[in-house]
Order: C-alpha cells, then structure tokens, then sequence
C-alpha cells in the first residue's frame, strides 16, 4: 500500500483499512493452505467491511457471542459458521441452531444444547507450548475426563452429532512450533475420535498464528504450515484471526503537541489508547511510520489524550524532529485494536474510518 493514502485524511484519528492488500493476503492464505479449511475468527476485527472483504477467501466464520453471530449473520447472510466461547447461554444456544459446527466447552454446555446440532468438543490437552504468547489452558475446553463424559451422553442424544475435536492451545507460535502442536493434537485426538466410532473425524486445530509487532514485514509462513498440516489424516479446520487481519488496519493521527518534562520528550497525538488498546494489552511498542517529517532521530515517547500515565503508544522509541500537525501512522491496527479498546473513556470524539478498495 501507497502510505500517501494516509496522510492527506480531512480528520484525525482515523482507522484506515487496506482492504484490497487484506484481500491478496487472505487469498494468499487460502491458497497455502491447499485442502484445510480456513475460518476468519471474527472476533479479531468484525468490522462489516472487513468481513465482507474477506468472505470470499474464506469456508466460514469462527463466532464466540450470539453477538457475533447475529453480526455475521446479518453481514454475511448464508456463511457457514462454527460457534465457539466460553459460557454460551441458552439464549446463544438457541440463535445457534444452524450453524454448521458449534464447539462444546463443558458437559453441563452439552447438556443445555437442545440441537439438532453438530458438534465439536472442545479439548485442554496438557501439551506445552513453550514459546506460545498467551496458553489457552485454564477454564477453556475438557479435560480427558469430561471429554469422555460429553462422549458418551452424545451417544445417548441422537439430534446431536459428534464430528470431531476442537483444540486452540496457544497463540502467537510460528509455523513449526504450530505444526509441531498440530501433530500432537492429532496423534491425540484421531484415535481418540475413532475409538468413539467416528471414521471420518474432524480437528479444528484454532488459530493463534504468530503476529510479531516488531516486525512488520515478517509473516507467519504459511505455505510450511499448510505443507506439513497435508499430512494429518483428518478433516482439518484453522481459524485464525490476528494473522488475518492484523496487518492492514492503520491508526493515523497528527501531533498535538511535543514536550520535554525531566529530560523525557513526550509526543503528544489526538486520541490514545481508547481507540487503539493493543499496545497496551500486548505490552509492546505500536510498529508506526512518521508521514510527514524527516530528520535526524531522537528518542521520544508517543502517547495519547487520556489522563493516565498507561496511555502510551510507544515508549523511547527513535522519532525525526516532530511538531504539532505532523501525522503518525501506526501500523497493525487491523486486529485487536479499535474493538478491544475502551472508546467512551474520556468521551473524546471516535475516529474517523476509511476503506481503501
Ligand atoms: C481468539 C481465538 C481464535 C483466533 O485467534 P488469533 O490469535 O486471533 O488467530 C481462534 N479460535 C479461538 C477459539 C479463539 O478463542
């Protein structure tokens, strides 16, 4: 993408996505992963646009709230769905007849769902994931013990129908790390499936597919991943998220003001972390571009509007001469940024959003 795009807006902020470089990327995906399904877990960014830039890449969208799924209902009429997430009521079970895979968190789940409806259950296997960035153990699926007891009152529920496994264990893994779990899983969840006599079992192995911040340019590989998942004797199922759409969102705004306060210069930019949270959930510097300035470098701290001192964009990081009125673009804002962050904090206006096509 051309970065001039970004910086004649007639407001700041503003969220600017690159939907068609989205589209390549997302068509670049399907291709690698040759015959794995491929699933966009919406809650990475539901944006209406997005989705709808995305769906033709795509088998289905991952829903984990009947909020979710009455959006991606009513922006994607007819997708297939697969319904996931912790502590689904009855009213969700009930909005989630006909979707075409819902994912079962615990025994009790089970037993509330009235069906007719295919299912997969949801497993927290004990496999390390040493380098992962965030382990999905926890109160996340079934243990062996409740597998086996969703197993067998599936039996004895024929408007209910087991396919398969469902298993997202870590996020932010690279494709051998992610492969290497695929397999464990597997060796795992095949045999298992087929002793419970299903001959045709599904995996849906989740998403979690490194994104790193530091480094823009550097993508997940997936032509390694989808290679190496050819080789697993199931029905496969990926659905990721950040690694979808991470890349092709910017937060663009201008410097309102630049100060140096004992010995720390601090860059002052309209907005803040209300709209764009990920930095500070991720605990990292937010990757940015200087639009509009040049010039030797010097450390500076860009932060926001709100009144507290966790409103940081970036700390210490090398910035050119900057005054107010020059824009900043920060970059992979395009997944668990504007619809993670607390917006009415503040009550400073919403940005502005723009779809380049
Ligand atoms: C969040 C989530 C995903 C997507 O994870 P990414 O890190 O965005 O790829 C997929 N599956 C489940 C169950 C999730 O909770």
């Amino acid at each position: 993408m051309n970065l001039d795009a970004l910086d004649d807006l007639d407001r700041f902020p503003a969220y600017v996505y690159d939907l068609s470089g989205l589209r390549t990327h997302v068509a670049a995906i399907r291709d690698a992963v040759g015959g794995t399904e491929l699933f966009y877990a919406a809650k990475a960014n539901p944006d209406a646009e997005i989705l709808r830039a995305i769906a033709p890449h795509v088998d289905g969208i991952e829903v984990s709230s009947g909020g979710e799924l009455t959006h991606v209902r009513e922006t994607l009429p007819g997708i297939r769905l697969a319904f996931g997430g912790p502590g689904k009521t009855d009213e969700e079970l009930a909005l989630a007849t006909g979707v075409d895979r819902i994912h079962v968190e615990s025994p009790r789940e089970l037993d509330r769902l009235k069906g007719p409806a295919d299912v997969l259950l949801r497993a927290n296997l004990p496999l390390r994931t040493p380098n992962a960035a965030l382990s999905m153990s926890g109160p996340f699926g079934m243990d062996e013990d409740a597998l086996d007891a969703c197993a067998a009152r599936i039996a004895e529920h024929p408007h209910i129908t087991l396919r398969g496994v469902h298993a997202h264990l870590a996020s932010g893994l690279d494709a051998p790390a992610m492969l290497d779990l695929a397999h464990r899983i597997a060796e795992w969840a095949i045999p298992w499936l087929e002793a419970r006599g299903i001959d045709d079992p599904e995996l849906n192995i989740g998403g979690g597919m490194a994104v790193d911040y530091t480094s823009p340019g550097t993508r997940f590989d997936w032509r390694a991943y989808g290679a190496g998942l050819a080789g697993i004797p199931a029905r496969l199922r990926i659905e990721p998220g950040r690694s979808m759409t991470a890349y092709h969102g910017w937060y663009v705004t201008d410097v309102l003001d630049v100060k140096a306060t004992r010995g720390e210069t601090y860059v002052v930019l309209r907005g803040g972390t209300h709209h764009l949270r990920t930095p500070v959930t991720k605990g990292h510097d937010q990757p940015f571009e200087v639009l509009t300035a040049s010039g030797p470098e010097s450390p500076a701290t860009l932060v926001g509007q709100l009144c507290t001192p966790k409103d940081v964009f970036a700390r210490d990081v090398p910035v050119p001469p900057l005054r107010p009125g020059d824009v900043v673009a920060f970059a992979m804002a395009g997944a668990y940024a504007w619809n993670i962050s607390h917006h009415d904090f503040l009550m400073h206006p919403e940005p502005a959003f723009h779809y380049l096509r």
